[in-house]
């Protein structure tokens, strides 16, 4: 069956291949390509005035690292989410990633002073705040080398060892307790590191410090502008690590110290650039979303159809038989069903071969199809070529006329059947059941009745319609 493989293929697509970590194509480029350029001019544009005093607002840092630890731990949730599907190292280690900058991030709004105490909390020193945020920018960049190396390797998956519960908590409990540790070293050990900050100030020795998270964001921009093709994920990476380069140069290399508009443009860039990611995969999760819910709808589809004539299917039929059984108990309505056999069928085949029998197949129950003209009757192929027709709200005496007409119309098309002895055309013998529903009784009698009525219908010498006798002892409620 051709359709199965399109559908496994669509199910795939929408579980598996994230289209963010696919290769990107000439299009997909122009987008981070313009927005490095923005930074790049914006930056250009911030750089001499970054010196300027500007006025201190400490609530800006809780609003903005709030806004970023939020950004920083739904997009570390959506790669775990993905890395457990993809089974993709790389993206373990970009989410931890972000897992990482968001830790960082909370322990630096934490230790920020004047915020939540007028040194901060954490036992901070003056020091500490600012080393946070040099364990953070050069930090982060190591991760993405981590994911960028990771995702240049051929096999980059855990090939018989998925990330389960467990190793996912022992990742990000490892990641925590990193983040917590350099937290630490930077307040309860600030006194163990050089001086950088100067009140307010830079002392000379945070240039070296800054250069070298400087230097980590620029390695990361290399080795992953160096992979040999590109994801759109990495292309956004590129994008962040631009920003992160410019951020870490406006706020602690060219300005002079904090709350001049070097300090705030650079934490800016920072909340912008942690927003790249993230919109990229809530972009991602709600096409992915679609594509499931279509794939979905297929498989439905597919279930409930028979492939070669299109109508509904042995299951889809009993399906409905039970609700509208049960329905039809509640409301003492009446409930009928055809079962119909096309007549001299093996003939058939014989004579014009299986593919012409297929076709004829398609034939008749189009015309079934036809025949049953109300929206609420149901018309399956309930197994090789014989079909069967729910009709329900509809007495004995209707479903037998019912019967007739599909009778008369299926011998109407005129398919030949040379191979049928004394017998032109293709016709259909049709059993009729119909019943009041009971308590005790089951949809299989009604099913068995049609049977043995269908049965009776060849016996009478076929292309006819005979009603079940309703003195059959399956008709009988207990
Ligand atoms: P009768 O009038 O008693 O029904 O005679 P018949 O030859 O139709 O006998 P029966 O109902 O047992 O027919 C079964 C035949 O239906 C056997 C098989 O060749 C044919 N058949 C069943 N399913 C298919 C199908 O999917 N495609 C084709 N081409 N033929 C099928
Ligand atoms: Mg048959
Ligand atoms: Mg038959």
């Amino acid at each position: 069956m051709t359709t199965q493989p399109s559908l496994a293929s669509r199910l795939i697509e929408a579980h598996a291949d994230f289209p963010m970590t696919q290769p990107a194509d000439r299009h997909a480029r122009w987008l981070p390509a313009a927005a490095s350029l923005l930074s790049l001019l914006v930056f250009l544009a911030a750089v001499p005035f970054s010196k300027i005093p500007l006025q201190p607002v400490p609530a800006f840092i809780p609003i903005y690292e709030s806004a970023l630890i939020v950004n920083d731990l739904i997009t570390s949730v959506l790669l775990f989410g993905q890395c457990v599907i993809s089974r993709s190292r790389a993206l373990g280690a970009l989410a931890s990633g972000y897992l990482y900058t968001a830790t960082l991030a909370f322990f630096h709004m934490l230790s920020f002073p004047g915020l939540f105490s007028p040194t901060g909390l954490l036992g901070a020193g003056a020091q500490s705040t600012a080393w946070i945020y040099m364990f953070w920018h050069a930090g982060f960049p190591l991760f993405v080398i981590a994911y960028a190396l990771l995702k240049g390797r051929r096999q980059d998956e855990m090939a018989g060892n998925p990330l389960g519960a467990g190793r996912l908590f022992i990742i990000i409990g490892a990641v925590l307790c990193a983040g917590a540790a350099l937290a630490a070293l930077a307040t309860a050990g600030a006194h163990l590191l050089p001086d950088i900050m100067a009140g307010n100030h830079y002392t000379p020795k945070m240039l070296a410090v800054a250069g070298t998270a400087w230097g980590c964001c620029l390695l990361g921009l290399v080795v992953l502008w160096r992979q040999r093709w590109h994801s759109i994920i990495d292309l956004w990476l590129m994008v962040v690590l631009c920003a992160w380069i410019c951020d870490v140069a406006l706020s602690v290399v060219f300005n002079a110290g904090r709350y001049d508009l070097g300090f705030y443009a650079g934490r800016m860039y920072g909340l912008f650039a942690a927003s790249f990611v993230l919109l990229l995969l809530l972009v991602e999760n709600s096409s992915l979303q679609s594509r499931l819910a279509a794939a979905l709808d297929e498989l439905k589809r597919l279930a409930t159809s028979d492939p070669l004539t299109g109508i509904a299917n042995r299951r889809a039929f009993e399906t409905a038989l039970a609700a509208h059984w049960r329905r039809a108990a509640h409301g003492s309505s009446p409930l009928s069903m055809l079962m119909i056999d096309i007549d001299f069928f093996k003939q058939f085949n014989d004579h014009y071969g299986h593919v012409e029998g297929d076709r004829c197949l398609v034939l008749v129950a189009e015309c079934l199809v036809r025949t049953a003209r109300r929206g609420t009757d149901l018309v399956a192929r309930y197994g090789g070529e014989e079909f069967a027709v729910l009709l329900p709200d509809t007495d004995a005496a209707s479903a037998a006329h019912i019967g007739q007409r599909m009778c008369d119309a299926v011998a109407a098309l005129a398919i030949p059947n040379a191979g049928a002895a004394g017998r032109p055309n293709v016709t259909i013998s049709v059993g009729v059941a119909s019943r009041i529903v009971e308590a005790g009784a089951a949809p299989m009698d009604l099913t068995k009745a049609a049977d043995r009525a269908l049965y009776a219908a060849k016996a009478a010498g076929r292309a006819r319609v005979e009603e079940a006798s309703s003195e059959e002892p399956e008709w009988r409620t207990s």
